[in-house]
């Protein structure tokens, strides 16, 4: 080996050693600085951030902002639903009794925005002779009515059914009856 590359095998063994060195102070200094530290603090701090985002007070305050804003979309959609909503014809108006089979029935309307047609509700049936509406006189063996003033009782043959009086009153609207 000549005396010069003996040298640059020198140099570069030594640039080794010495680079090897910066790289283990480095490295040290890494491990001694509170940079890992630091990132644990702030990876505690975000868990501590998500747990007391889950915290009871948290909670609540959701719970109270999305109990008002579902106040608010139901009081909007109520007003838009009534201000959709026509008026009673003056043939319904009208029409909220009559007398079908046994008995005389009554009856409210009541706009059905997704039938968009007005419906019947509360339809219940009342005495013919006292017009008075009828009590349910009903139990788990059998359907009973019965008038509380002239006290007419009807049996299960004698009850008419409301399902088929609404179609009456339906049909009595459709073809031009009242
Ligand atoms: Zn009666």
């Amino acid at each position: 080996m000549s005396s010069t590359s003996n040298k640059k095998w020198f140099n570069g063994a030594i640039g080794t050693i010495i680079l090897s060195l910066i790289a283990a102070i480095i490295y040290d200094y890494i491990k001694e600085q509170p940079i890992l530290s630091t990132i644990t603090t702030i990876s505690n701090n975000i868990w501590r951030f998500i747990k007391n985002l889950f915290s009871v007070e948290i909670q609540l305050w959701l719970i109270i902002s999305l109990l008002l804003l579902y106040k608010i979309i139901k009081w909007f959609y109520i007003k838009v639903q009534k201000s959709k909503i026509p008026e009673l014809p003056e043939n319904l108006k009208n029409y909220k009794a009559d007398d079908f089979k046994n008995w005389k029935w009554k009856w409210d309307w009541k706009w059905d925005s997704n039938k968009a047609k007005w419906k019947i509700i509360n339809l219940w049936p009342f005495c013919k002779k006292c017009d008075i509406e009828l009590l349910d006189k009903s139990n788990f063996i059998q359907s009973a009515m019965k008038c509380p003033k002239c006290e007419q009782y009807f049996q299960e043959s004698k009850i008419d059914d409301s399902k088929g009086v609404e179609s009456m009153i339906y049909d009595n609207i459709q073809k031009g009856r009242i």
